[in-house]
């Protein structure tokens, strides 16, 4: 007889875990106790040796599908000679190390008793158990116990409750444990906030959306705007209520066969939409198209998800072939959560609300993710995938990182851990800047993290920046942006460098007080050297020029040709008057509010411009990614194009800019000169680090920056680095975009530290 005490860290609360210990010691004849603690689960186990041994593997080896084990630790200790083994009430002392699970989808067994007219939930919009529903989104704060949780209000009842105290059954201690009898209920409301009498409001509801209304709909992390994606006067006019006129909308579909009427996934696209975790993923549209036009404008992808929550099996079963599911909120402004809240907010824009009683504690959007190459990559990263941790190479100091200005997430870490929180948003109104500093509060609470130091970006006007030169008694260390990109890069690849890093974006404050963006840094994660750039370029009117691609156009082609370039016959010349261009070029030569820019980003943007595609943009990276689009994939042509000359570490761009505008009055089509112009980069690029590699020996280059959402830059440089020899790191965890900066400033600011 042997006795031994076992600690297990990692996600294994909220799981299943103890009932599955409670099992496994029930199959090998074992008596002791298992308990959750604040650092995961405990257990005492005794019994003959030889059980122990095989108990202790089976729990390693074969644990519940939604726990991840990080660290387990086994002792001997002395034999209690206990009668039975049983689940012991949480201990809440110690450090809190445990880790929280994400949100999860509705689980194929609960949806089965969903559906069953026997079943006491049948149509239930909230059933769940140890396998799924929600976590991150209704905890409040460790130990994961119903008292914590927003499901506190609701007392179980008997049959509930017997469910929950019964170790074998599948909803032992499921905190959102619940039925039509005690749980949350949904009700339908008017846009005025008056309650309808309505004996079914889910099917009232999809009478509703039927006949065309814009529903707002309670869900997991947020509200969600409905309506029939079919319908294109409804589709239409929530883009105008919205004041979202041409970003795509993501659209959700009860099943895989009917995501493939209207779009082509691939195998691993479909791994990906039925993953527990339920991200948006973009795919390809097929033609013709059968949704309404305004559900995805100007692109050849739609954002498609399948259901997460019972209440959208529930709306969208035999109901509609997709409803568009956007975030319910005003453009920029954070995903709205709490019921008051919402018919405020929300009163404008719909018409009908689906509310429930049910509070959502922290809101948590939707994740966005693309298949390219290997991996998954990350436009957002959030629902489903928070608070799970980037899991690091080595331990580093407890670091509050507050991330870039837009696409904003915050970083805490402790020990080889990373915590990225879910999407915060664009800081740019007070509403995002306050959900900024309740996340910090919600993500070190229930992750016990005291932050000794904090990173931020070294842009003095970002908010998060302002933000962290605010708090007080605390040492903040700013980190330059693109350092951080790769450096995110580099963490998630768990790879120490020093490297080659290609940084490409749209926009980052440079340490020469320029705007970085095209950059190939030598760097580690305590250091870098900017060893090349794009040229630089005036930004004329600054952020007006992002707004206004073709004020970058205006600008290249003005450095490459100076004057000679206003009587070309150029696409755009159409539209924009000429004493508008001039005013540009006037700006340009006095210098006036024309910053300095080296960004891949802009120089899309002006590209896109020339050739015709769009002078103006509905929204930041627009032009780039329409240029993107338009690209004829078989098209093998590279312009012109030369590295830094002599002791300059300039990339002149006025090579391919010649190149591009040669092509536009040989009247060559907009799709060559698209890939033509890509392929240029990618040549550009992967003979710049075959340079590189000459002078440092350096062979591993790591790809970060938004401009690597570009399927085309991604895998072309890829392919092009990896055909000279190079290892090739890029982001399969976090967004390549500013929402995977705060990894980086995390990781940084310890590696300053330690040389320090
Ligand atoms: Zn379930
Ligand atoms: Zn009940
Ligand atoms: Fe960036």
């Amino acid at each position: 007889m042997l006795a031994k005490k076992i600690n297990i860290n990692g996600i294994v609360q909220g799981v299943g875990f103890r009932p599955f210990v409670y099992q496994l010691a029930a199959t090998h004849q074992l008596k002791g106790r298992v308990a959750n603690t604040s650092s995961g689960v405990f257990i005492h186990i005794e019994g003959p040796s030889p059980a122990i041994e095989n108990f202790s593997r089976e729990l390693t080896d074969n644990p519940p599908p939604l726990a991840h084990i990080t660290q387990i630790d086994i002792k001997e200790t002395r034999l209690k000679a206990y009668g039975d083994f049983s689940i012991r009430k949480s201990q809440s002392r110690g450090q809190r190390f445990t880790l929280i699970a994400p949100d999860v989808s509705t689980c194929d067994d609960c949806l089965k008793e969903m559906l069953d007219p026997g079943d006491r939930r049948y149509q239930y919009p909230f059933i769940n158990c140890t396998n799924c529903g929600p976590r991150y989104t209704i905890i409040e704060d460790i130990p994961y116990d119903r008292p914590q949780t927003s499901m506190r209000l609701f007392q179980m009842c008997d049959l509930c409750q017997a469910e929950y105290d019964d170790p074998m059954d599948r909803r032992f201690h499921a905190q959102p444990n619940a039925c039509p009898v005690c749980g949350p209920m949904v009700q339908l409301l008017d846009s005025t906030g008056a309650t309808m009498v309505s004996k079914d409001p889910i099917a009232d509801g999809v009478t509703l959306l039927k006949s065309g209304h814009i529903l707002a709909v309670k869900g997991l992390g947020g509200f969600h705007l409905v309506v029939d994606a079919e319908n294109q006067a409804a589709v239409k006019r929530l883009r105008q209520r919205k004041h979202r006129e041409e970003k795509p909308l993501a659209v959700m579909s009860c099943d895989l066969d009917v995501i493939r009427q209207y779009a082509a996934p691939t195998p691993a696209e479909e791994q990906l939409l039925i993953s527990p975790q339920r991200p948006i993923v973009l795919l390809p549209k097929k033609e013709p198209e059968i949704l309404a036009e305004d559900v995805s404008p100007h692109s050849r992808f739609y954002g498609v998800m399948l259901p997460y929550t019972p209440l959208h099996h529930l709306l969208l079963k035999d109901s509609f072939r997709a409803l568009v599911m956007t975030s319910g909120n005003m453009s920029e402004e954070p995903i709205a959560i709490d019921n008051q809240e919402a018919l405020e907010r929300l009163g404008m824009l719909a018409d009908y609300f689906l509310l429930h009683n049910r509070d959502i504690y922290l809101r948590s959007d939707d994740s966005v993710v693309k298949m390219v190459g290997h991996g998954p990559r990350f436009f957002r990263r959030s629902r489903g995938y928070v608070p799970r941790p980037v899991f690091l190479k080595k331990p580093v100091r407890s670091i509050l990182a507050c991330g870039a200005e837009l696409k904003n997430t915050i970083c805490l870490t402790r020990e080889n851990q990373a915590f990225l929180s879910q999407h915060v948003g664009d800081l740019e109104n007070l509403a995002t800047f306050n959900f900024f500093k309740k996340a910090i509060g919600h993500l070190k609470r229930i992750l016990d993290i005291k932050p000794e130091y904090i990173a931020c970006d070294m842009h003095p006007d970002y908010l998060s920046t302002r933000y962290a030169r605010e708090q007080t008694g605390i040492d903040v260390l700013e980190i330059q942006h693109h350092h951080a990109h790769i450096a995110a890069c580099m963490a998630e690849n768990q790879v120490e460098g020093p490297l080659i890093g290609l940084a490409f974006d749209g926009t980052g404050f440079g340490t020469d007080g320029h705007i970085w963006g095209g950059e190939i840094l030598l760097a580690g994660f305590d250091r870098f050297e900017r060893t090349a750039h794009l040229a630089y370029v005036p930004m004329p009117g600054g952020a007006a020029a992002i707004r206004e691609p073709w004020r970058m156009a205006a600008s290249y082609l003005f450095q490459a040709y100076g004057r000679d370039f206003l009587p070309l016959d150029l696409p755009f010349f159409k539209t924009v008057q000429a004493h508008k261009v001039e005013t540009i070029i006037e700006m340009i030569e006095k210098r006036i509010n024309s910053p300095y820019t080296s960004s891949v980003g802009r120089l899309f943007d002006g590209v896109a411009a020339m050739v015709g595609l769009r002078e103006k943009v509905a929204f930041e990276g627009q032009a780039a990614m329409e240029l993107e689009m338009t690209a004829d994939l078989s098209e093998k042509g590279v312009y012109e194009y030369a590295l830094p000359r002599d002791k300059s570490m300039e990339i002149p761009v006025e090579p391919i800019i010649r190149g591009v505008v040669e092509d536009i009055q040989r009247q060559v089509h907009p799709s060559e000169i698209s890939m033509k112009f890509h392929n240029t980069l990618i040549c550009l690029f992967a003979e710049a680090c075959t340079g590189i590699r000459r002078q440092t020996g350096f062979t591993q280059v790591a790809l970060s920056g938004g401009v690597f959402q570009n399927t085309i830059m991604l895998s072309g440089l890829t392919k092009a680095l990896e055909k000279k020899g190079f290892e090739v790191l890029s982001h399969t965890e976090v967004p390549s975009n500013d929402g995977g900066i705060a990894l980086g400033q995390a990781v940084v600011a310890d590696a300053m530290l330690n040389r320090k």
